[in-house]
């Protein structure tokens, strides 16, 4: 069994109290049944403070606070359920937030998602291209062929992210090794398109309402040598590329066209970056709903 994962991935720790976009805030956080049956018998105080935040059904959850927190974020920013009971007391998403998995027959691929900040900072400061460690355990597991050949087809979008001068020629050349066309139309089409997609924050549609009259295509807002964009491209491919196969592609251009547009106009990379995901990313009807308009 492989083990996958970005070279920046063991860099990543958690800004806590410094973070500005801290994930304890407008986050539904759910809790699984194991760390449940821990806050049901913590005999003190704590505990029963932490049963009377908890929202319970099929899928026990915290109470947020009328600001969207978790009750248990400190106005300094740190998390008492850590300061009190320690980190093992959290649950699975707190514990595991902002990291990722994709199991695939042979492998896990692991990395950490770019609606938090400090992962954003660490994918857009690597100074080359995206690489990826690889430890194999030694157990062999059946590969499949399918995985296998679609594993492959990415290696080669990765090539051509990295080797192709700017990111429009390496889209237009991914597209067409895999059997698409490149998306059409301006980019305030999609601008708008996505702004009509489920919101977690008004600001994202203030910041898409920038390329309101844009006359740029999606291959105008691509033609960047960018290493930040060709590194948030390739990171794209590799987190989505195994779910939805190729039409991965058109997704990773069309974002990647927005956020350059979206700079362009004045906007700051990394915080854009951030907003995209947690916006788009975070939520698979919303990159439903994309690609459905994309193919
Ligand atoms: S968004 Fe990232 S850095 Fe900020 S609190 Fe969450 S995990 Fe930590």
């Amino acid at each position: 069994m492989k083990y996958v994962r970005p070279d920046f991935f063991d860099k990543f720790v958690c800004k806590a109290d410094k973070c500005e976009h801290s994930c304890c805030k407008g986050w539904e956080i759910d809790i699984d049944e194991d760390t449940l049956e821990l806050y049901e018998s913590i005999d003190n105080d704590i505990g029963e403070e932490i049963r009377a935040n908890i929202v319970r059904g099929e899928q026990a959850s915290f109470r947020l606070t009328d600001d969207e927190s978790c009750p248990f974020l400190r106005e300094d920013g740190l998390c008492r359920l850590i300061l009190t009971l320690g980190e093992d007391a959290l649950c699975d998403i707190c514990a595991e937030h902002p990291r990722f998995y994709n199991e695939l027959s042979d492998r896990t691929e692991t990395g950490v998602g770019l609606c938090c900040e400090e992962a954003v900072r660490l994918l857009l400061e690597g100074s080359g291209r995206l690489g990826f460690l690889t430890e194999d355990d030694g157990e062999a597991e059946t590969t499949d062929s399918a995985e296998t050949a679609l594993l492959q087809k990415r290696e080669e979008l990765f090539e051509l992210i990295f080797s192709e001068p700017t990111l429009d020629i390496a889209f237009e050349k991914a597209c067409a090794l895999c059997g698409l066309r490149m998306p059409e139309g301006k980019i305030y089409a999609w601008a708008e398109a996505f702004s009509k997609l489920e919101r977690l924050d008004e600001s994202w549609g203030i910041k898409l309402g920038t390329l309101e009259g844009s006359e740029l295509t999606v291959p105008d807002a691509l033609e960047t040598d960018s290493i930040a964009l060709k590194r948030l491209a390739a990171y794209l491919l590799y987190r989505h590329f195994v779910r939805y196969g190729e039409k991965t592609v058109l997704f990773a251009a069309v974002s990647a066209a927005l956020i350059s547009a979206m700079v362009s106009a004045g906007g700051e990379l990394a915080d854009t970056v951030r907003q995209f995901s947690s916006e788009i990313e975070y939520s698979d009807e919303n990159i439903d709903i994309i690609l459905k308009e994309l193919t």
